[in-house]
């Protein structure tokens, strides 16, 4: 008897019929002698839904109550599937973020998970019920009701998973596991059968939605075994494990891509020491995370400044850069948030020489500018007009040999 977490995405209960089906499976789970735990996400496009009300509202909806809202989503999915499990004779009971609770600290709209009181759950299953939990949500200190950031459920689990100690926390999804890039962008894609924590981290926090970068994180941490596989079929997934179990053969693991960026250029900033410091601690101040910097090299005494953020922050972004601008005399602020980042993942990189060239001569070679360009040991990460983003997807991953073998 083992006790399992499984995590069902949005698009797994995304409708009624979805959610019988999720039933099923883990029905079938506790039928094979294991506890469950069942984290579940809000039924697809319900977060979006819930978000664009809010949006009708406010240009800047307040965070604690944009919380409120988009939490409602993974609420009924609970609900629902604890009914559809007591429907099919199995004792089940649903639990909000808060009735576990889930801790979290108060940045609204992306909290971190603090501590994860495991009693509650453990209680249920000792009374023979499988535990179903509202993915995505929490509690901070205040007892105001906090969201964990898009994708987030996939933390709530892998999170709960490390909290109970679980044998295995299984990520139920709508494909096979971890591929080589999107398999929805890239029929060659290839599925993965492990991956390190690594470049699992690099591949989540370069856009690869299929797992959230903190439950990778929180997975590497308290060495949570997670296997990525479909809600649709029994084929096994990916399992993201340490890197001293893999085999490294190629050079690039895989490709990623967000098209959720924003850019932000500072035009024409006064050059000298302590300017970089003022635009970005405002930012910082307010919790947003800046990613991508190209400066200019100055000849004439000013610099260009250019920046990215996530697109959700693009807004606020812009409006306290403005502020900054007008404080260090800069001339002007001007924005793009139609960027995407496309970029290759790959431990063997740090051996290798020649990436760099390949990725900007690939891309040059479709006449896809680069407006920006950011590496690490394991990563090279080139900004792009958004409209280019699939078809870079598709020519790096050509262009490194990921696709499958017949298909070169
Ligand atoms: P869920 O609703 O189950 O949380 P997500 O939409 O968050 O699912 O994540 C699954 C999606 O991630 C897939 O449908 C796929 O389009 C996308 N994806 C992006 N990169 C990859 C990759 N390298 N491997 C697998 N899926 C990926
Ligand atoms: N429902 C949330 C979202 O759409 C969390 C999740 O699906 O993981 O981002
Ligand atoms: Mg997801």
């Amino acid at each position: 008897m083992a006790l399992i977490v499984q995590k069902y995405g949005g698009t797994s209960v995304g409708t009624v019929e979805k959610i019988r089906n999720v039933a099923r499976r883990v029905a079938r789970t506790r039928d094979q002698g294991n506890d469950v735990v069942v984290v579940v996400s809000a039924m697809a496009g319900e977060t979006n839904r819930l978000l664009g009300l809010a949006n009708q509202l406010s240009e800047m909806p307040n965070e604690r109550e944009l919380d409120v809202v988009a939490s409602t989503g993974e609420q009924v999915t609970i609900g629902l599937l604890a009914i559809a499990l007591t429907d099919m004779g199995y004792k089940a009971k649903s639990f909000t973020g808060f009735q576990i609770p889930v801790l979290t600290d108060s940045a609204f709209v992306k909290a971190r998970i603090r501590k994860i009181d495991g009693d509650t759950i453990r209680d249920a299953l000792k009374n023979g019920e499988i535990a179903v939990v509202a993915g995505f949500q929490g509690i901070d200190e205040t007892g105001a009701i906090t969201t964990l950031g898009r994708g987030g459920s996939d933390t709530s689990a892998v999170a709960v998973a490390a909290a109970l100690s679980a044998d295995v926390c299984e990520i139920y999804t709508d494909v096979d596991g971890v591929y080589t890039t999107d398999p929805n962008i890239c029929e060659d894609a290839k599925k993965l059968d492990k991956i390190s924590f690594e470049e699992m981290l690099e591949l989540a926090s370069l856009g690869a939605k299929v797992l959230q970068i903190r439950s990778v994180e929180f997975g590497m941490k308290y060495g949570v075994r997670i296997h990525v596989r479909s809600s649709f079929n029994d084929n096994p997934g990916t399992i993201v494990t340490k890197e001293e179990e893999i085999m490294e053969t190629a050079v690039v693991s895989g490709v990623a891509y967000t098209k959720n960026e924003a850019k932000i250029t500072t035009v024409k900033v006064p050059d000298r020491p302590g300017i970089a410091a003022k635009i970005f601690k405002p930012l910082s101040d307010a919790n947003i995370v800046v990613d991508v910097i190209v400066q200019n090299v100055s000849v004439t005494g000013y610099t260009d400044l250019t920046f990215t953020v996530g697109r959700g922050d693009y807004k606020k972004a812009m409006m306290i850069t403005e502020g900054t601008a007008r404080e260090i005399g800069a001339e002007r602020v001007v924005g793009d948030d139609k960027i995407a980042k496309v970029s290759i993942v790959g431990m063997a990189m740090r051996s290798h020489s020649g990436v760099a060239t390949k990725v900007f001569e690939t891309l040059a070679s479709e006449g896809i500018n680069i407006l920006g360009i950011t590496t690490s040991e394991i990563k090279i990460s080139c900004l792009i007009e958004e409209k280019y983003t699939e078809l870079a997807v598709r020519v790096l991953h050509n262009a490194f040999g990921l696709g499958k073998p017949a298909s070169g």
